[in-house]
């Protein structure tokens, strides 16, 4: 059995007036965060992290910032991009445990929602998605509120089921 483990990780800054989306879930709060795409900072880390288990690079190599393709993008084209990836690979996601780091609004109630369509989007049970909400104690960039972040694991496994996969 070949199995990966990748890791994702980013930050984007506050932004008043900027909508809050995290994980694909429109939250209500006075800033956002900014960014080229729509600074979805949940599906940033979990591309990555898809990414990273199957050495394919980084969300940057993939889709520049530089590309005015990509501005205001959906980040869901960014996940569904690596999963296609991760897909022509053989591999399936297995689980993903993912942490996000934000001073405000408390995230406890949108915890599941959040968790819902994360595990839509990977095509998984959603006891297979696990979301973590964490401050930043008041101190740093997440406990200022100038930013939040994200760091996500993903764990695949190669489906032997189907075809015939050695790429
Ligand atoms: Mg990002």
């Amino acid at each position: 059995m070949d199995i990966r483990v990748g890791l994702g990780h980013d930050t984007h800054r506050l932004e008043e007036g900027r909508p809050l989306i995290l994980g694909g879930v429109t939250i209500t709060h006075s800033h956002g965060l900014a960014g080229h795409s729509d600074g979805d900072i949940v599906l940033h880390a979990l591309t990555d992290a898809i990414l990273g288990a199957i050495g394919a690079g980084d969300i940057g190599d993939l889709y520049p910032d530089t590309d005015a393709l990509w501005k205001g993008a959906n980040s869901r084209l960014f996940l569904d991009g690596a999963m296609a990836r991760m897909q022509g690979q053989g591999f399936e996601v297995i689980n993903a445990d993912i942490i996000i780091h934000a001073q405000n609004p408390k995230l406890g109630p949108s915890k599941d929602l959040i968790k819902n369509q994360v595990a839509s989007f990977l095509g998984v049970d959603p006891q297979r998605v696990n979301i973590k909400a964490k401050t930043g104690e008041k101190v740093g960039h997440i406990g200022r509120m100038e930013a939040m972040a994200c760091q996500a694991v993903v764990l695949l496994q190669k489906d032997f089921g189907g075809r015939d996969h050695d790429a």
